[in-house]
């Protein structure tokens, strides 16, 4: 898989220390549920991938989703270009499936959103089966693969990524 490590995209420390998670039942997978720059597939634009994690990291750190939390919330982010960028990591709770729901399932971002880009290419789909990969050999993930929306009422992670769920989850 092609990492991208915290240090490599100027991550802020996270404000205190994690829960830690000895295993999940497995992974949910999540969208943006913003506006993501249509162009962000060509591979020209893989720096604005690392705008747009600080950003949500800047914006979970300072209360963006109601509550401040001590890092971004999501366990890996996964970019169009198949990078996947370290969040907490395996072994670390996330805060990004609910209320209640965050110890039961590591938390994986896509970088798609509810418009501009919304459906997922085959590099983005690689980078979230690697990341699912990671997180079962590194994080005790257990096998299920699920929305956002499995157990919460949202539109996440968007019907085209909801459907590749869906059909498995399996690479392209
Ligand atoms: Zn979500
Ligand atoms: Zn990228």
């Amino acid at each position: 898989m092609s990492l991208i490590t915290r240090a490599e995209w100027h991550a802020k420390k996270p404000t205190s220390e994690y829960t830690r998670l000895e295993s999940t039942k497995g992974v949910k997978i999540h969208y943006t549920g913003g506006k993501v720059p249509a162009d962000l597939t060509e591979s020209a634009n893989h720096d604005k991938c690392g705008d747009l994690v600080r950003d949500i990291q800047k914006m979970h750190m300072s209360g963006g989703r109601g509550e401040t939390y001590i890092d971004i919330g999501y366990s890996m982010v996964c970019c169009p270009h198949r990078y996947t960028f370290m969040g907490r990591g395996p072994h670390a709770l996330p805060a990004a499936n609910g209320a209640g729901l965050n110890s039961g399932h590591y938390a994986v971002l896509a970088l798609v959103g509810s418009s501009g880009l919304t459906e997922p290419n085959d590099d983005l789909l690689h980078a979230l089966v690697d990341a699912i990969e990671h997180l079962r050999e590194h994080g005790d993930a257990g096998n299920e693969v699920k929305g956002h929306r499995d157990g919460f009422a949202t539109s996440c992670p968007g019907d085209p990524l909801y459907d590749w769920v869906r059909r498995g989850a399996e690479r392209p």
